[in-house]
């Protein structure tokens, strides 16, 4: 029974120091051992499907020549990987099927990428949100005028020669915890909270966007607060998940709370309650509709989060 955190495999090579390289950029991108994760309109392409067992489909340097005048204009260098480079390419003003070359399907990720090996759901999720970063920015956000791609794709720059700005590729960091008390009759208990967006009966922990301005402790204790009534004290960082659905990070964390009664905002939280351990044993799995509870999937870091505080009271 594992719980690893979905996405969080991206462990290659990132090769930042390549990235200003020309000369080593073109001729990896021309080298037969050169692999390419095309990313079409947010959709990334999969064989398998429908099947139990999804793989990654690559383009090599040779298909991609073929869509592309100049694959390296518009590739995006994800890394070093299995001896080599790894380039991410946008194809989505291309015709579906022209994109896929026969090498399968192009799928939203989140529906097939907790069946991919880890390094692959990772590689395709990062793929995914830069492809999704440079088709929005591809206007200054200062002056309007046009960006262009560099650093490999790291980067845009401003065409405006009057401004010149760089921009990068942002993050929305966004903090998810689980709040654990003591219940009167001495329990252990962690808060979980169905969201009115989750399916029926899934209770999931807490979380919300960091705003400006605000530390990682503070964003958590302002969810908390908001969102269930709930007054947190101590706070401590657990894990993280990469979440490029755009572009989020997930940062979790361990809250501890007197106990209280709970009261749910009614916009984003429709039901909260304090959770027994024997009540998560008794909980079902998120794929088995109609179970009177459900928890998050197995491979959410929200489930990371229940699933280490379960094993802290084994
Ligand atoms: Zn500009």
């Amino acid at each position: 029974m594992a719980f690893a955190i979905g996405y969080a495999g991206g462990d290659w090579d990132r090769a930042g120091e390549r990235r200003l390289d020309t000369a080593w950029l073109a001729a990896e991108i021309a080298a037969a051992r050169c692999r390419i994760v095309p990313v079409w309109r947010d959709r990334n392409l999969v064989s398998g499907l429908p099947g139990a067992a999804p793989r990654a489909a690559f383009l090599n340097s040779e298909a991609a020549r073929a869509l592309l005048q100049d694959p390296a204009a518009g590739a995006i260098l994800l890394g070093v990987a299995d001896g080599g480079p790894v380039f991410a390419l946008d194809l989505s003003e291309r015709d579906e099927a022209e994109a896929a070359f026969g090498l399968g399907g192009f799928a939203e990720i989140r529906g097939f990428g907790s069946l991919l090996p880890p390094g692959e759901a990772a590689m395709l999720a990062a793929a995914r949100g830069l492809c999704h970063w440079h088709r929005a920015h591809r206007f200054c956000g200062a002056c309007g005028h046009p960006t262009e791609s560099r650093e490999a794709g790291h980067a845009r720059v401003c065409a405006n020669p009057a401004c010149g700005r760089s921009h990068y590729p942002r993050l929305d960091p966004a903090v998810i915890m689980l709040v654990e008390s003591v219940d009167p009759a001495g329990r252990p208990v962690c808060l979980l909270a169905h969201n009115a967006r989750f399916p029926g009966n899934v209770f999931s922990t807490l979380a919300g966007f960091v705003e400006i301005g605000e530390t990682l402790e503070q964003a958590v204790r302002r969810e908390v607060l908001e969102e269930v009534g709930c007054v947190v004290g101590e706070v401590s960082y657990r894990a993280s998940q990469p979440w490029p659905f755009p572009s989020s990070i997930m940062l979790g964390f361990r809250a501890r709370a007197a106990y209280a009664p709970l009261t749910p905002d009614a916009v984003e939280v429709s039901d909260a309650r304090w959770f027994t351990l024997a009540d998560l044993a008794a909980a079902a799995e998120w794929e088995e509709e109609g179970a009177p509870l459900r928890l998050p999937r197995r491979d959410s870091i929200a489930r990371f989060l229940i699933e280490g505080w379960r094993a802290e009271h084994a």
